[in-house]
This record gives structure tokens, C-alpha cells and sequence, in this order.
């Protein structure tokens, strides 16, 4: 099934897809054993960075094969990418889904490189996602002059015929200092003047009644990450200062199983 159609079935029960991202083959494998616990599909992502780190071919043969093994349904989707030679690249190692991110380019200008990619990607009948309004990167506050207005959702979207859109609401990408607020009410516009599928980046550390409040008023896609790399370095930094144990055959499955265990519960919160 094309992860298009998947967003439609998940949009009706009000439920929404996880996207996590991956860096290795033990974080790809927690996630996939844990989608495979609960039966559920799930969204796999890489980044320009982590395709850089494992190599295109091999973190897509990773992505794909670990899921085929354990017979759990997942897309490969390229997460933020600003470069459209990278997201042929992708699509030509078979993903099937991509995010072009313009969003620090003016308003034209995203819609534009967007639309090239709306085009690109039709030939392979790939999702494209892009984003509008700003979602803090790692290390950036938040900026509610760069909240996504509704107003320019809808043309973004009537213009670039995208099938996904990344909105500004105030999450952001790494840790929170305090507890994430969600403008909601901008949500609920966005949702009511667009048909288009609509994701939550910056997942990490928001509460789950407020995650299940956004998914009730149309969020149908949750990328989580900084919870999968904290969770496993912390845990493999752990382990490794309490034994004297070389062999990462015996020390690695503990952090592969907490990584499992985080996206159980993101899961149970998201998809169930
Ligand atoms: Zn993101």
C-alpha cells in the first residue's frame, strides 16, 4: 500500500503514522521490533546526515530488510532535505517518500522548489512532503512570527499539489525547556481550509494527552527523534561503564531493546 493511501485509513480512525528516524542498524532494529510487537506500520526516516554516515544504498538495504524480516509494513522517507539531487538520488534507491524542506526560503520561492519536486517525485508515485512556517532546527527557539499561517497552507497547497505538509505550531526540534504548548486553534484552521496530510516534526517530549489532542484535530504523521538518539547512546553509555564486556554482540541488544521500548509507548500514544 502506498503510504498515501495509508495516511487516508489512519486519517479516518483519527489515528497517526510514526515516523522515526534511524542512524544504524540497532536503532533501525528497536524500531521495527517494536512496530512488529504492537502489528503496527511505521514510518522509517534518514536524513541527508545519517545517509552521509551509513551510505545510501546500505541504510536503505538496512530500512528494507530488517522490515521484510520481521514482516513489519514501513516507507522509507527522506526527512528535511534542501538539495532536489539528493531526493532523485533517494528516490531512485526506492524510497517511497521524500520532504523537500524550503522553508528558509521566502514564500515563492518554496512553493517553486516544492512543485519541482511534486513533479519529480509523481513518476515514482512517492509522497512529498514539504514544510511552511518554521519548525525550529536543533539548537533554535521558537519564533511564533514563523508559526505557519492557514491562509498560506491553503495556497502552498493548492499551488504545489503536495501530498504532506510540515506546520509550524510550536514544536521544534530537539529538547524542550519546560512543557511544549501546541497552538492548537491554529491547527484546527490549517486543518479546515486544507485537505492536505498534515505532520508533526519535533515530536520528541511532547506530552501524550497533547499529542493525542493534535492527532484528533488532523495531524496524521509524528516524527520522533531525539528521544531514539538520546535513548540509545544514554543507555549504551550506561552499559558500558558498569562492565568490562568488549563484545557488542552482548552489550548493544540492551540499548536496541530501550530504543524498542521508547517506540512502544510513542506507538501505543500515536498509532493505537
Ligand atoms: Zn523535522
Amino acid at each position: 500500500m502506498k503510504l498515501q493511501e495509508q495516511f487516508q485509513i489512519f486519517r479516518q480512525k483519527k489515528k497517526a503514522l510514526l515516523a522515526a528516524n534511524y542512524y544504524n542498524l540497532e536503532t533501525c532494529k528497536g524500531i521495527i521490533l517494536a512496530a512488529n510487537e504492537l502489528k503496527q506500520p511505521v514510518i522509517l526516516q534518514l536524513t541527508k546526515s545519517s545517509i552521509d554516515y551509513i551510505g545510501l544504498n546500505t541504510a536503505v538495504c538496512i530500512g528494507k530488510t530488517i522490515s521484510e524480516e520481521f514482516g513489519v509494513n514501513v516507507w522509507l522517507h527522506l526527512d528535511h532535505c534542501d538539495e532536489i539531487g539528493l531526493v532523485k538520488k533517494c528516490l531512485d534507491a526506492g524510497f517511497d517518500s521524500v520532504m523537500i524542506d524550503a522553508s528558509d526560503k521566502p514564500f515563492d520561492e518554496n512553493i517553486k522548489i516544492t512543485k519541482e519536486v511534486v513533479e519529480l517525485a509523481k513518476k515514482y508515485g512517492a509522497n512529498v512532503e514539504a514544510e511552511l512556517g518554521s519548525v525550529p532546527k536543533l539548537g533554535k527557539e521558537l519564533e511564533s512570527d514563523k508559526f505557519t499561517k492557514p491562509e498560506e497552507a491553503k495556497a502552498f497547497v493548492d499551488e504545489t499539489g503536495v501530498d504532506a505538509l510540515a506546520i509550524a505550531i510550536g514544536s521544534k526540534h530537539g529538547f524542550y525547556k519546560g512543557e511544549p504548548k501546541l497552538d492548537l486553534d491554529r491547527l484546527k484552521d490549517i486543518r479546515q481550509l486544507t485537505d492536505v496530510n498534515l505532520v508533526l516534526h519535533g515530536g520528541s517530549g511532547i506530552p501524550a494527552s497533547t499529542l493525542k489532542h493534535a492527532i484528533e484535530l488532523g495531524i496524521v504523521k509524528v516524527n520522533i527523534a531525539t528521544e531514539i538518539k538520546d535513548t540509545f547512546t544514554k543507555s549504551l553509555k550506561n552499559i558500558l561503564t558498569e562492565t568490562e564486556e568488549i563484545d557488542l554482540r552482548k552489550t548493544f541488544p540492551e540499548a536496541i531493546a530501550l530504543v524498542k521500548k521508547l517506540v512502544i509507548e510513542k506507538l501505543k500514544i500515536i498509532s493505537i
